[in-house]
C-alpha cells in the first residue's frame, strides 16, 4: 500500500473509534512519526493529509528542514533531546512533545528566552515508570506545573507518553487512562501558561485504545511508511 493509502486507512479507522467513544473526529490529530524515512517519504504523508510530523532525532530534523521536507505542515519533536541540542530544536519546531526532565525544561525555557520566544511544549510522563525510559513521574506534574510560573518562556499544551511495549492489544488502556485522569486532575487546577488541550498518545499498535481514553494527538509511523529499516541505525 502507498503512504496515501495507509494514511486514509487509519483516517478511517481514527474515525471508527472516536465516534464508537462518542467523540468527534476532528478533535484528533494524526501526527506521522518520520524517524528513518526520508523527505521525499515525508512529503508523501503531508500531501495525504496528516497534521503534523514529530521528528525523533536532531540531526534528522536539522536535514529535512534544510531540505523543504515539512513544507506544508508543522513539524514537532517528539525524541529524546539532550540539553545541548535544544538550540537546534528550539524556535525551529511548532512543538516539543518529549520534555522529559526540569533540566531539559529549564534549557529549553532559556534558549527561548534568549531568541525572544515562547516555545509550546508537552511533559512527557514515563507512565510505566520503567528505569530504561525518561520522562516525568505521574506525581512529579503537579508540583512541577505549580513552579512553571517561573518558566515564561514555555507554554505548556499538554501531555505525551509512550506506555510500555505491549503483547496483547488491550494492555495499554490502563495506562492510557492514569494519563487522562492526570489530564483532569491538571485542567481542575488553574495553572499559568499551562492548558491541558493536547493528550499525545497512542501509536500504530494501539491508537484506537488511546482515542478511547481521549487521546488528542496520535503518533503513527508504521503504519503510514511500513517497518522500519534498523540496520540503518546500527550504521551511525
Ligand atoms: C517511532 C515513534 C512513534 C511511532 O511508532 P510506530 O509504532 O511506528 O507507529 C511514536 N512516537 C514516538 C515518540 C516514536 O519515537
Amino acid at each position: 500500500m502507498s503512504i496515501a493509502e495507509n494514511v486514509a486507512a487509519i483516517r478511517r479507522e481514527l474515525e471508527k473509534a472516536a465516534l464508537a467513544a462518542g467523540r468527534d473526529p476532528k478533535e484528533i490529530q494524526l501526527c506521522a512519526a518520520t524517524k528513518m524515512n526520508d523527505a521525499e517519504a515525508v512529503r508523501q504523508a503531508i500531501a495525504a493529509g496528516v497534521d503534523c510530523c514529530g521528528e525523533n532525532r536532531v540531526q534528522e530534523l536539522t536535514q529535512k528542514l534544510a531540505q523543504h521536507a515539512y513544507d506544508g505542515a508543522p513539524v514537532h519533536f517528539i525524541g529524546h533531546l539532550q540539553t545541548n541540542k535544544v538550540k537546534q530544536v528550539v524556535g525551529k519546531v511548532a512543538l516539543i512533545q518529549s520534555v522529559d526532565s526540569l533540566r531539559l525544561l529549564c534549557a529549553i525555557d532559556a534558549e527561548a528566552r534568549k531568541q525572544g520566544i515562547v516555545q509550546d511544549i508537552l511533559l512527557e510522563i514515563n507512565i510505566g515508570q520503567e528505569e530504561s525510559k525518561s520522562g516525568f513521574r505521574e506525581e512529579e506534574i503537579l508540583p512541577l506545573l505549580e513552579k512553571i510560573g517561573d518558566f515564561p518562556n514555555i507554554c505548556v499544551k499538554g501531555l505525551m507518553a509512550i506506555p510500555p511495549i505491549s503483547q496483547n492489544s488491550g494492555d495499554n488502556l490502563k495506562y492510557f487512562q492514569k494519563i487522562s485522569h492526570l489530564s483532569v486532575d491538571i485542567k481542575a487546577k488553574k495553572y499559568d501558561n499551562v492548558t491541558v488541550k493536547c493528550l499525545s498518545m497512542g501509536m500504530s499498535g494501539d491508537y484506537q485504545d488511546a482515542i478511547r481514553c481521549g487521546s488528542t494527538m496520535i503518533r503513527i509511523g508504521t503504519a503510514i511508511f511500513g517497518a522500519r529499516d534498523y540496520a540503518k541505525i546500527h550504521q551511525r
